[in-house]
């Protein structure tokens, strides 16, 4: 089985300014592949996958323009997958399933160091504290023991290297052992997703939404403030540069501009973490399945009074990342279909209430005087219902 994990890396200086030519380069030779192909398309020549590219770079291009040799100091591996990810991109444009490719910037903080095992015997060194990476040795990790060390049963087969928002990210594939089946036992859970609180387990539990604390609307105030700063910076520098060119100031533009990524990663941080304890607490029980609503969270936006609501508890997110750890662990998942009314069933005796309104909170059945919470009688609907697709 195949495992990602992902952790910071803490390199020194010198290491950081490789790891920054890696991307760079990588960066530069996704873009070239991209706009290489696009020449061609208008001249009229076929175009070229990733294998003949690398081919015809390495004989032609380089001998022609030896202004490029530089890349041929960087890691090979890194930047022929540069290739592959590009042609990657451009036959999911073929086929429709993706608009064109843009070109990797530096501004979103694209592009990224990729390395491989490349051969059987090949290991790529890991201790609980470091691993050692081709072109930069041995780069400190910043959380000890998180990657398996045991290299004869978690080996790490390839991994990137990533740079984002001021700060270095590892990920690495790793082929291990599937995880032992778990005996299944407990009741199943069924799963509200609302605005109100993010998630209300039929078992009872209320999982509250996270937007509402103090934590989360301080960091956004602060987001608003430095957004606006940004805003001041860059009608400034535009001023500015009508008259004299550039000035030192610019630095300051990209002194705002990290601190806002930074505090947008603050906020993913936290929203991740929040969400991955719910997982954990469901996943915990071994419940014998779990019951998700098929929430079409695209049409839910096009109420603007909610939109920004909804898009801050990031439901897509926590259904991805629940069905993966699910699957990870053989825990069967129910898909509700999408227009099953389960807040308007009773529980207790299937009758729908038609006239059930928003506000009532509390739901009471005309017919059998079952009386329960509105959003708990529509988790036991979710876990309980016949009408459901499996979500893998
Ligand atoms: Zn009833």
């Amino acid at each position: 089985m195949l495992i990602t994990y992902k952790i910071e890396l803490k390199p020194t200086n010198q290491q950081a300014w490789l790891i920054d030519q890696q991307i760079s380069g990588s960066r530069w030779a996704y873009n070239l592949f991209l706009d290489i192909n696009r020449q061609r398309y208008e001249c009229g020549y076929h175009y070229m996958n990733a294998y003949e590219f690398s081919k015809w770079f390495n004989h032609d291009y380089l001998a022609a323009n030896p202004d490029d040799q530089w890349i041929k100091e960087l890691y090979a591996k890194s930047v022929k997958q540069a290739f592959i990810d590009a042609d990657t991109a451009m036959k999911r444009f073929f086929k429709k399933l993706s608009g064109y490719p843009h070109w990797r910037s530096f501004k979103r903080g694209q592009g990224s160091y990729y390395f491989v095992k490349n051969s059987q015997q090949q290991i790529i060194a890991c201790e609980r504290h470091r691993i050692k990476l081709p072109k930069l040795g041995w780069v400190r990790l910043k959380e000890y023991g998180y990657i398996p060390t045991d290299a004869e049963h978690f080996v790490i087969k390839q991994g990137r290297v990533k740079f984002k928002a001021g700060r270095y990210y590892l990920t690495c594939v790793i082929e291990q052992a599937d995880p032992i089946q778990l005996t299944l036992v407990n009741d199943p859970i069924g799963i509200d997703l609302g605005l109100k609180n993010l998630a209300i387990l039929s078992n009872g539990l209320v999982y509250g939404n996270q937007n509402k604390s103090s934590r989360l609307k301080k960091i956004r105030k602060q987001l608003r403030r430095l957004q606006r700063k940004l805003s001041r910076q860059y009608c400034a520098l535009k001023a500015r540069k009508q008259k004299e060119g550039r000035s030192a100031t610019d630095l300051n533009l990209a002194k705002t501009q990290l601190k806002v990524q930074r505090l947008y990663q603050r906020l993913t941080n936290i929203q991740i973490d929040y969400q991955n304890k719910l997982i954990a607490i469901v996943v915990r029980t071994k419940p014998l399945w779990v019951a998700l609503e098929d929430l079409n969270v695209s049409g839910m936006m096009k109420n603007r009074h909610l939109a920004k609501a909804i898009a801050q508890q990031g439901f897509y997110n926590f259904r991805v990342r629940l069905i993966a750890k699910c699957q990870q662990l053989g825990i069967p998942v129910h898909l509700t279909e999408r227009f099953e009314p389960t807040s308007k069933l009773c529980h207790n005796c299937g009758t729908k209430k038609v006239s059930l309104k928003l506000s009532e909170r509390t739901y009471h059945c005309p017919n059998c005087h079952y009386t329960n919470d509105r959003d708990l009688n529509a988790a036991l609907n979710i876990r309980d219902t016949k009408n459901f697709v499996l979500a893998y």
